[in-house]
């Protein structure tokens, strides 16, 4: 058997950072990174479309507002040991600086080589460095405890790995294997069982930041097309959230930032109660109201009286949703705008900015950026993140019940909560 005094199972974000974490507070105490991958931090690779958005510059003022499922309290205790300062000066020092993007407005933080590779291979480095011992291509399939040892149980998943079924044993053990998103990346789910083998509870995980279902004649017309709009989540008649960005026209629905920001309750509402009656409002003129838009467009149709209803709404969205909009709402796309009735034009002005449409489901792991649900933090130490029912048990990352908006929020989680695993207070 391999014993250690530590093991950590995935060396995704939030293991590779207890990994770090632990090595400098125990130099001499010995630790095994495990991981069912061929590589640490695959997932870190795809973050932010490659350039891994690693924090939010507004974490460091109302930290728990961007996050949901733990209880505020046990989301700030964390923070409060590793907060958006330490984040960023733990990437400094390991040679990664980083600066605030101001394409978007919210505060999304990147490493100024825009590539995540640098990020992977600078905690790869660092961990090395430390002398953590990695284990790849090795899934971890079993877990007990007997008489103060973890025995963990391990598959070799790789194609020419010897080291295959070999036992480990360690007095600490750390939980960091992932949620379900982007199995192929190594999360598949199975860090869920091995946690309740050892009597933990389970709340749902359902695909959160994930594209929205729906048939409409829009999106069948009109897939690829992305623009900026207001989306605002309905779940049985209650406005839910409301967000402005890129939306994406798609065969099955709508992707795009925008949408991914509003999935979650849909997601939980959906996937996790069975709930129905769920619908999205598009305002495809993002920040007017239906009287401002009105006005916008009066003011158009007044000052070009002979132009066709389909361009007086050029230069206000891409062409080509001018003509399959009208003609789906029922408009001549070639009549002149002076034919309008009063009434055409509030019909006009208020499905532009209040269109509804109904949404059947959401898309599936694959497609998800993050987990909603996962270990139910209630059984944990708030300060610590240690089991409360089985004593040197650790948790973190997205394992556990706690999953933030998109910018940056969720990988700050897994650096936090890594860091505080890892000195296995
Ligand atoms: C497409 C995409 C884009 C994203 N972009 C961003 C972004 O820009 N900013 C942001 O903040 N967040 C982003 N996220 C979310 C972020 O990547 C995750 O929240 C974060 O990486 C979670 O880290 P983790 O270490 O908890 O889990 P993971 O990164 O999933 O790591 C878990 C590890 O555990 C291993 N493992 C699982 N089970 C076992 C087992 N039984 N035995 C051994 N090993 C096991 C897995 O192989 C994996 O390597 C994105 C996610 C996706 C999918």
């Amino acid at each position: 058997m391999n014993k250690f005094d530590l093991i950590i199972v995935g060396g995704g974000a939030a293991g590779m950072m207890a990994s770090i974490s632990f090595k400098r507070k125990y130099k001499n105490r010995s630790v095994a990174l495990i991981d069912r991958t061929f590589a640490l931090g695959r997932k870190i690779l795809v973050c932010g479309a490659g350039r891994c958005n690693i924090t939010n510059i507004n974490l460091s003022e109302d930290t728990t507002k961007y996050y949901y499922g733990a209880p505020k309290f046990f989301i700030q205790s964390i923070f409060d040991q590793f907060g958006f300062e330490d984040i960023k000066n733990f990437f400094i020092d390991l040679g990664i600086p980083l600066y605030v993007e101001r394409k978007t407005d919210i505060g999304k933080m990147f490493p100024i080589t825009d590539q995540a590779k640098s990020v992977t291979a600078l905690l790869e480095d660092e961990i090395q460095r430390l002398g953590v011992e990695i284990f790849l291509n090795t899934e971890v399939i079993r877990i007990k405890k007997e008489s103060n040892l973890f025995i963990l149980d391990t598959k070799n998943i790789g194609q020419n790995n010897k080291n295959c079924e070999i036992k480990f044993g360690s007095e600490f053990l750390i939980l960091s294997a992932g949620g379900k998103t982007y199995p192929a990346l190594g999360s598949n789910g199975s860090g869920y069982n091995l946690a309740m083998s050892l009597g933990h509870r389970l709340i749902k995980p359902v695909p959160s930041a994930v594209p929205l279902e729906s048939k409409n004649t829009l999106s069948q017309q009109l897939q690829g097309l992305k623009f900026e709009m207001t989306v605002t989540s309905i779940i049985e008649d209650k406005k839910v959230k409301t967000r402005t960005d890129d939306v994406m026209f798609t065969q099955y629905g709508f992707s795009g930032p925008a949408i991914l920001n509003i999935s979650r309750e849909i997601s939980i509402h959906i996937n996790r109660k069975g709930g129905k009656d769920v619908k999205v409002m598009l305002n495809f003129l993002p920040n007017y109201t239906f009287n401002e838009a009105l006005k916008l467009l009066e003011t158009r149709w007044n000052k070009r009286p002979e132009q066709t209803l389909e361009k007086s709404l050029y230069g206000l969205f891409p062409n080509k949703f001018s003509e399959v909009f009208l003609k789906c709402i029922d408009f001549k796309p070639y009549i002149s705008v002076n034919k309008l009735s009063e009434n055409d034009k509030i019909t006009l002005a208020k499905y532009l900015t209040e269109f509804i449409v109904s949404i059947t489901g959401t898309r599936g792991w694959n497609e998800a950026e993050f987990t909603a649900g996962g270990i139910d933090t209630s059984e944990l130490k708030p300060f610590t993140l240690e089991s409360k029912i089985v004593d040197k048990l650790y948790f973190c990352g997205e394992i556990l019940d706690v999953d933030g908006d998109v910018g940056g929020f969720n990988l700050s989680w897994a650096w936090a909560s890594g860091f505080v695993a890892g000195l296995l207070n």
